[in-house]
């Protein structure tokens, strides 16, 4: 029969092969803690890693052992050095349930993220003194949530027993409602409001709860009245949440708001280099290179492109080049969508309504000019990675309050109104086919 440690490198070859996504540098490093023959017992470096391998791998290290040994095996992940109790620990409710990849090392820094990142990595040091409340804003998949994350990993390592509470604004305000159904508002509170970090992610869901906001702003108030941090994300700026009351969205900014943009093409290669290397492949600086070039939208899709390749890989068993990549991203529509600029959107717009752009530009608020202007501004929104305050500039200099209302007047109307949605869907395929 095979050593234990080359029955282990097996299976972990095996997980390698069914779970691109799920694959990391640091499996390298787990261990087996016990094998009997039934159970295998796999040791990994700290809990989070642990958790990691529960959530995502179970399924897939049993096969594998099962396959790497011919009958049935039962996989447990402990952490290497702790007594690993026969039933797994259990998370209770509000234990910290942190990523393992979501750290500061692993987050690549650029222009577009740089002070997000070092307000971050300040409120972590010492949360509760210099940026109360942090506030983080930006579109999707820019990086947002990894960095709450990373803020909790910093202070947890530096401070072991600092009570953090990390949540997404949907199940803030579930167990708000919970607690109130069952009675235990009071506990709630205390849960709460006892903590060294509060954090909450995409805080814009607190819109039209406003039972929940009354709540959220005393519980601000009484964490901020005692030095305790707070930590806040959103999709947009405090000042566009919409229907947010007042009072919360002047607490927002009593702290500092930074914004998250989209990584220009250096910031872009980094981070398909950085995730190639969490995951343990090696990609050379031309296929980074080239992967960043394809990808422009969000960072979850540079993630996937990766994902592709390497899975492309696996299967046909090639080596990972150039020329490799390119045929296995030329299959992807999405990533083949072309840049679309404000201009291209003015051009079908004004062609489509057989208007001018200058009176797109001018203060006529005529409705036959007001609504291809305010169309405008929705598709630049929509298809662009343009700010308001940028749109604006483009329509004759118009501020991002009005290209916000517009915004939200014509994806009303596009809900609503059959006609609309004909003429943005027109639009939209005319635009893409430029
Ligand atoms: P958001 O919360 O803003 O929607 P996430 O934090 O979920 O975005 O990030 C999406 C993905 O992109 C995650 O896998 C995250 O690790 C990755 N990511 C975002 N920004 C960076 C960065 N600067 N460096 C490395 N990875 C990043
Ligand atoms: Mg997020």
């Amino acid at each position: 029969m095979q050593d234990t440690t080359e029955l282990f490198l097996n299976i972990i070859e095996r997980v390698k092969g069914f779970d691109s996504v799920n694959t990391r540098k640091w499996f390298e490093d787990l261990v087996v803690l016990q094998f009997d023959g039934g159970m295998l017992e796999v040791g990994c470096p700290d809990q989070d890693k642990a958790q990691f391998l529960r959530d995502n791998c179970l399924a897939n290290f049993t096969k594998a052992a099962q396959g790497a040994t011919g009958h049935l095996v039962s996989v447990r992940f402990g952490v290497t050095g702790q007594k690993l109790s026969y039933a797994e620990p259990k998370l209770s409710q509000w234990s910290l349930k942190l990523h393992p990849d979501y750290t500061f090392e692993n987050f690549v820094v650029g222009p577009c993220n740089r002070l997000a990142h070092a307000s971050c990595v300040a409120v972590s040091h010492s949360p509760g003194d210099t940026y109360n409340p942090l506030f983080l804003y930006g579109s999707v998949g820019l990086g947002k949530t990894h960095l709450q994350h990373a803020i909790c990993h910093g202070l947890r390592y530096k401070k072991p027993d600092a009570k953090i509470r990390f949540l997404s604004c949907e199940e803030f305000v579930n167990r708000f409602i919970n607690s109130i159904e069952h009675g235990k508002l009071s506990e709630f509170q205390n849960k709460f409001r006892t903590v060294d970090l509060l954090v909450i992610d995409d805080i814009q869901f607190l819109r039209e709860r406003e039972q929940s906001q009354e709540e959220f702003f005393h519980m601000f108030n009484a964490l901020y009245n005692n030095r305790k941090q707070i930590v806040l994300t959103a999709d947009c700026a405090p000042g566009e949440l919409p229907s947010l009351e007042d009072r919360l969205i002047s607490r927002f900014k009593w702290g500092l708001v930074a914004r998250l943009d989209a990584p220009s093409y250096e910031t872009r290669i980094a981070i398909v280099q950085k995730k190639a290397h969490l995951r343990g492949l090696d990609i050379s600086e031309e296929i980074a290179t080239y992967i960043a070039g394809k990808v422009h939208a969000n960072i979850r899709e540079l993630e996937g492109a990766l994902t592709i390749i390497y899975a492309t890989a696996k299967t046909s068993g090639e080596e990972i080049s150039l020329q490799m990549a390119k045929h296995a991203l030329g299959e992807q529509e999405v990533l083949t969508q072309k840049n679309i600029t404000i201009t291209e959107i003015i051009n079908a717009v004004t062609d489509y309504y057989d208007v001018r752009l200058s009176d797109l530009q001018s203060k006529k608020r005529s409705q036959s000019i007001a609504l291809p202007r305010q169309i405008c501004m929705f598709l630049a929104r929509q298809m662009t990675r343009h700010s308001l305050e940028e749109i604006g500039g483009h329509l004759g200099g118009r501020d991002h309050t009005t290209v916000m209302h517009a915004c939200g007047k014509i994806k009303d109307m596009s809900i609503d109104d059959q006609h609309m949605r004909k003429q943005l869907e027109e639009l939209t395929s005319s635009i893409r086919t430029v």
